[in-house]
């Protein structure tokens, strides 16, 4: 992890410095993020969207927003949707440069005839399994497909059948001819064209052979003139392929850059599982709360500035390593800190009695939105006779250490009076409500001759208060790295307890003029936001993160 000061630099930016200093590409520096729509983004996506906008702004550049849409099979149109808002989302603005690998189907063709016309690509008749087998393994070399000598006629004209549909699925495929001994797998013969009679949700039934990964992306980057192609560790050794191609066919060769992916405790980054846990209905979609998406963090209150100081933080790396999830919490809190408003919010609440308010009456008081944000103004919040606090800010017997309210003892109800505890009122043994008094001359959080109180409350009047339901989360994953157990599927891993909902929370009535995914801070409890799915009958808010930052006794910890 980077821990130097945000604007520090790193080795991509060191090899982009270095480019532009030679005046290689005519000092241009063009990015690109190169998403395929097969499901929704990911924090994991959200560093590289970062970094690749990011460079491009730093330096003055340009970066692509490219759909990466080479197979029909399971990429769609409400991916490409969502895909576009989330980076909108992020705060990433690509102008008018939104492409689709698919847009450029005709001149990859081209280009694969050229390669057939030149002996360097062939069809190949032999099945998925034969061609996997024949292609040896990291230590024994493959074997040359019996196709492979095809005369470049007779390669031709059975592609020229291949795309115009007479074969079925899977019955032939485009091969590049290189070398079946060569030490990097990659270069040993690999596919570039296979069959699939599938519509694309592009190019709808004109196409029925797709171009493979590995042949379509060097050449997305490079018809698109990108100088510096960002992309994840394991792309490292295809590298020698996509040169291969592009040196073939003598056409503009962009600098592929590999960095470490990002990883996070306690989650899981993998489309394809988090697809899983949508489908089993671990989760309740794409946008659960507690799924690691853009959607995710967004329905459970992050916002846009927290994520990308995040990554920005976290840099880029060349070996894979696993973040702390605390370090994303700390960047969530450092932004809410500045920007959410405060509330009260009773999450379990205890019904308490004031003896000496006057009934029907409502005291209102003026209370500071934010703190830490002068600007943010002032609210009237209403105090009446019966209010509620919480469940956990009484004991009847208080244990030693334990300030808060208490029989006979006097505490602060923050920004109205000072309150004490006169009668408990049980059920079976259980508190059910307080009667207290208030001091009038306290009003406001005023403490005449120096009376000491050694905590402050927050509290709810009820009548005024709405009813909400509110969401508690916690990690997804009971260990840290679920998909690397020695025992069974990162499944298995789940943590049972990561959504708890409180059905009658008390919270203050201003909260009724928020909208979905505004964020907030309930005093002493957290940073929330309302979610979505409220209604005018049903108020639903998430909790974003707890007050307490871990991360932040941790680098302070030495100090
Ligand atoms: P997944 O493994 O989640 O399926 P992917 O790599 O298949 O991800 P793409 O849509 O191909 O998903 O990713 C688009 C871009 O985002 C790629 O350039 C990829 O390198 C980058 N990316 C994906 N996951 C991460 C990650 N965890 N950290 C950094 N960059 C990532
Ligand atoms: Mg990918």
């Amino acid at each position: 992890m980077n821990s130097n000061n945000a604007s520090s630099h790193d080795f991509i930016r060191d090899i982009i410095d270095e480019d532009t200093k030679k005046n290689k590409y005519e000092g241009r520096v063009h990015t690109r993020f190169p998403p395929e729509p097969n499901g929704f983004l990911h924090i994991g996506h959200a560093k590289s969207i970062c970094l690749n906008f990011g460079i491009a702004e730093e330096y003055n550049g340009l970066c692509n927003l490219r759909f990466d849409d080479t197979n029909p099979v399971k990429e769609g149109n409400q991916y490409v949707r969502s895909i576009i808002e989330d980076v909108k989302w992020l705060g990433f603005d690509w102008e008018n440069r939104l492409f689709y690998g698919s847009d450029y189907f005709n001149q990859m063709y081209e280009y694969a005839v050229k390669l057939v016309k030149s002996g360097k690509a062939y069809v190949d008749d032999q099945t998925v399994e034969e061609i996997s087998k024949g292609r040896g393994t990291l230590l024994k070399s493959g074997i040359n497909s019996p196709y492979r000598d095809r005369s470049v006629e007779e390669n031709f004209d059975l592609l020229l059948k291949m795309k115009a549909g007479e074969f079925d699925d899977g019955e032939k495929v485009l091969r590049v001819k290189i070398d079946m001994s060569h030490p990097n797998m990659n270069m040993r013969d690999p596919v570039m064209y296979r069959i699939l009679h599938t519509p694309h949700h592009r190019t709808g039934d004109k196409w029925c052979i797709y171009p493979m990964y590995d042949w379509a992306h060097g050449l997305e980057d490079s018809i698109e003139g990108i100088t510096h192609s960002i992309c994840t560790l394991e792309f490292e050794n295809h590298r020698p392929l996509y040169d291969w191609f592009l040196k073939e066919l003598d056409i503009y060769k962009p600098q592929q850059i590999e960095f470490a992916r990002l990883n996070l405790t306690y989650t899981i980054m993998s489309k394809r599982m988090l697809l899983d846990l949508v489908q089993e209905k671990h989760v309740s979609g794409w946008d659960d709360p507690r799924m690691p998406t853009i959607r995710g963090m967004r329905r459970r209150g992050y916002s846009p500035t927290a994520i990308r100081n995040f990554c920005k933080r976290i840099g880029v790396a060349k070996v894979n390593s696993n973040i702390p999830i605390e370090f994303l919490e700390h960047y969530i809190r450092d932004d809410l800190n500045k920007t959410a408003p405060r509330f009260m919010g009773v999450l379990r609440p205890l019904k308490i009695v004031i003896e000496n308010f006057q009934e029907g009456k409502t005291d209102e008081m003026d209370v500071v939105n934010n703190p830490e944000d002068l600007d943010a103004g002032t609210r009237k919040v209403p105090f009446s006779k019966i209010i509620y606090i919480e469940q956990d800010d009484f004991m009847e017997n208080p244990l030693k250490k334990f300030y808060r309210l208490a029989p006979g003892r006097e505490v602060r109800l923050s920004n109205a009076y000072l309150i004490t505890c006169n009668e408990v009122i049980k059920e079976n043994e259980k508190v059910t409500e307080l009667i207290c008094t208030i001091d009038p001359a306290t009003r406001g959080g005023n403490v005449p001759n120096n009376r000491r109180v050694k905590s402050t409350l927050h509290w709810v009047s009820a009548i005024h208060a709405l009813d909400a339901e509110v969401h508690l989360y916690d990690k997804l994953f009971t260990v840290e790295n679920p998909t690397s157990q020695k025992e069974g599927d990162f499944k298995n891993y789940l943590n049972p307890d990561s959504l708890k909902i409180l059905k009658s929370c008390k919270v203050e009535p201003a909260i009724h003029n928020l909208k979905a995914f505004d964020r907030f801070q309930f005093l002493r409890k957290g940073y929330f936001c309302i979610d979505p799915d409220t209604t005018d009958e049903n108020l639903i808010i998430n909790q974003t993160v707890g007050l307490r930052d871990t991360w932040s006794r941790i680098l302070n910890r030495g100090k």
